[in-house]
């Protein structure tokens, strides 16, 4: 019969392997995820500031199944048997690939702040996984009083999209503005410097004067622990009361990666950068967050394009199709208020093993008001173009 391929995880880089594969009409492809619908962390920032619904950041995979022939199995993968290609689910049958591919994002590492888990996230949000925790967040930002503090702690590298705090901060602080504008926003940063620093701070000066503060690293920034009855974060010299806190802990591969072999001492996943191969496991390949990825930020636009480089690599070892080094890309949008964005695009192209930066864009401090409106209006379709090219 036809190759089977299984892909575990239907978000960003998931649902793309599944859907690129698909399209290619000679290859079965399942694919496994427990929720039934993706809610995009890209926008979810804009969603907290009230400038966006949830539903319009959701999306169903039953397009995926209905114009594309995937087999949707809504359930969790909980082993992966490498020597006898399968894959055990939580509630299901054993399924057994060709080539799997894994695609899980990010998991946390909990325990690297002290009183920091799964259970205090239900009252301090990382908001970092978009859906529930992100309600959670907006629900506790509406109801602040005015004049209260907002303490985001920003996360060690390498994680999830690295302007992203940055820009959490910008829409919630345009947010204050309108409804509470004696409050302030406190970034304790594990870093002592950060992705698009000079653009972020040069628009808190001329959108939020006053309102944002920074404390990097070296300046007791980074977060010990916290004190949830108490609300409030503990570092090196000082513990700060927090109205609302948003704690971004330090990240590693979803767990499934760990749990099969496929990561490496750091946490991640090292991949060949042409074929996204684990080189730890051959035959499974990792797209997406969890992979270490050289010089690629981790993002959907990331993710996207390793995942469509992947599934003509696993197409190719498959069927004998061609198979070409690919090029990569990222491109991101991020907004410093509703009509003031910046992006960034790079490509990318392995080197020795590694994927490496080829050409990058990125907008700069001082560009006219009206480049910058561009920009916004251009990250809203994106957004669309986005969407569909990874849900169908
Ligand atoms: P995900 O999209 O998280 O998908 C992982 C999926 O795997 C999930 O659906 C999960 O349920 C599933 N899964 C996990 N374990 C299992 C298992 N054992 N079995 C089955 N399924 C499993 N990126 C941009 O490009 N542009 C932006 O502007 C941008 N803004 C962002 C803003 C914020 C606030 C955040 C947090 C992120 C932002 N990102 C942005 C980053 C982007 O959201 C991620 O990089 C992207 O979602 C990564 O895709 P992924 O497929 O690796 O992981």
């Amino acid at each position: 019969g036809r190759p089977r391929v299984i892909v575990i995880g239907g978000g960003i880089g998931g649902a793309t392997v599944a859907r690129y594969l698909a399209d290619l009409k000679s290859i079965d492809v399942t694919l496994v995820e427990p929720n039934s619908t993706h809610v995009t962390c890209f926008f979810s920032n804009l969603y907290l500031a009230g400038l966006r619904s949830l539903a319009s950041l959701t999306f169903g995979l039953e397009t995926l199944a209905e114009r594309h022939g995937i087999t949707i199995i809504r359930d969790s993968a909980v082993a992966i048997d490498p020597a006898g290609k399968g894959v055990e689910l939580q509630g299901g049958p054993k399924l057994s690939y060709d080539r799997l591919v894994v695609a899980p994002g990010i998991a946390f590492k909990f325990g690297e702040i002290g009183g920091y888990d799964e259970a205090a996230a239900k009252i301090m949000p990382h908001a970092w996984i978009a859906g529930p925790q992100s309600e959670l967040l907006r629900r506790q930002l509406k109801s602040m009083d005015d004049g209260g503090v907002f303490v985001i702690a920003a996360p060690p590298n390498p994680f999830r999209c690295p302007p992203a705090p940055y820009e959490r901060a910008s829409l919630v602080a345009y947010y204050f503005k309108q409804f509470k504008p004696k409050s302030k926003i406190l970034i304790l940063d594990a870093k002592d410097t950060f992705s698009g620093q000079e653009l972020f701070q040069d628009a808190w000066s001329r959108h939020y004067p006053g309102m944002i503060e920074w404390l990097p690293s070296q300046f007791t920034g980074a977060i010990k622990a916290v004190d949830v009855a108490a609300r409030s974060v503990v570092t090196e010299g000082e513990t700060f009361r927090a109205a609302v806190a948003n704690i971004i802990p330090a990240q590693k591969a979803g767990l499934i990666g760990e749990k099969a072999g496929l990561t490496d001492a750091s946490g991640w996943c090292p991949v060949d950068p042409v074929t996204f191969e684990s080189t730890l496991q051959p035959g499974i390949h990792v797209v997406g967050d969890s992979i270490i990825g050289g010089d690629m930020p981790k993002s959907a636009f990331s993710a996207n394009s390793q995942a469509k480089a992947c599934a003509f690599a696993v197409a190719a070892s498959l069927t004998g199709s061609p198979h070409f080094p690919p090029h990569l890309f990222n491109s991101c949008y991020t907004f410093l208020a509703p009509d003031d964005a910046f992006t960034n695009a790079l490509t990318f192209a392995s080197e020795g093993g590694k994927i490496k930066t080829v050409k990058m864009f990125i907008s700069k401090v001082g560009e006219s008001a009206e480049a910058r409106r561009r920009t916004a209006h251009h990250a809203v379709g994106w957004y669309s173009a986005f969407t569909a090219d990874v849900f169908g």
